[in-house]
């Protein structure tokens, strides 16, 4: 247990920290980042919509057929590892941590995301995930685009993490290895106009969010920023 940790156990009791903003915004490094310095679980939303997707590709389902999707997704078993030292995702059983990341499973994942079904059956495993970790007497760090408006409404530190366009595809070209760093602009474009204007719980800054802005911050900036943020809250429990 670290030094951080230690200091923080009474206050990370309850204590839920959700991390929102459009692709490539650098949540999952800030979201991670913040956990392990503050002994914290930490559970990536976004990589359960795109295991949902993996397994419904894998199984042959038409992605573009919302009924065949929702109908598809009630049998697929998603299970998420809450460690931020190294997180785990399986679908149907198989480790796909690497498979996830891949264009096909990130060109379909937004429209998969779209079916109201497919939200409810990763929201309520998202919320479970959650209260699993607080009843064991831990906090836990959740990014995703709809945790602090619909997830966990309740959490005692929102944060909505944004960057300009040109520093998203940057980072996202960065992380992929992608050569086309214009290809990439204008797959997190499509993605974020998909995120933002679907029907059900779409990507919004939720009431109560604190906006930061992590264009012209280093990571360990935006971490100090959101430690901050929590250091402010107190003890929630
Ligand atoms: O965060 P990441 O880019 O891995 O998310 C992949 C996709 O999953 C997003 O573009 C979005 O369509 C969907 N998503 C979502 N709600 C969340 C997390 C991700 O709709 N809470």
């Amino acid at each position: 247990m670290s030094e951080r940790q230690g200091a923080n156990d009474g206050r990370a009791t309850g204590l839920v920290v959700a991390v929102d903003g459009p692709s490539g915004s650098g949540k999952s490094s800030t979201a991670r980042g913040v956990a392990s310095r503050l002994g914290l679980a930490y559970l990536d939303t976004g990589a359960m919509y795109r295991a949902m997707t993996w397994a419904l590709l894998q199984r042959g389902t038409d992605v573009s057929d919302a009924d065949a999707v929702a109908r598809e997704a009630e049998s697929v078993v998603i299970v998420s590892g809450t460690d931020p030292l190294g997180p785990t995702i399986e679908a149907d059983g198989t480790d796909v941590s690497e498979p996830i990341r891949g264009s096909d499973v990130t060109d379909h994942v937004s429209p998969v995301a779209t079916v109201a079904r497919v939200r409810e059956l990763l929201v309520d495993l998202q919320r479970r995930t959650i209260a699993d970790v607080l009843e064991a007497g831990r906090g836990i760090v959740v990014e995703g685009r709809d945790i602090g408006s619909v997830v966990a409404p309740d959490a005692p530190v929102k944060v909505y993490l944004v960057a300009d366009a040109a520093a998203r595809a940057a980072r996202r070209a960065a992380e992929t290895g992608a050569a086309d760093t214009s290809a990439t602009a204008e797959s997190l474009a499509r993605r974020d106009q998909i995120d933002s204007t679907r029907a059900a719980s779409p990507l919004v800054r939720a009431d109560g969010a604190v906006q930061v802005d992590g264009t012209h911050l280093t990571l360990e900036q935006v971490i100090d920023t959101v430690v901050a943020l929590v250091d402010e809250v107190g003890d929630p429990a």
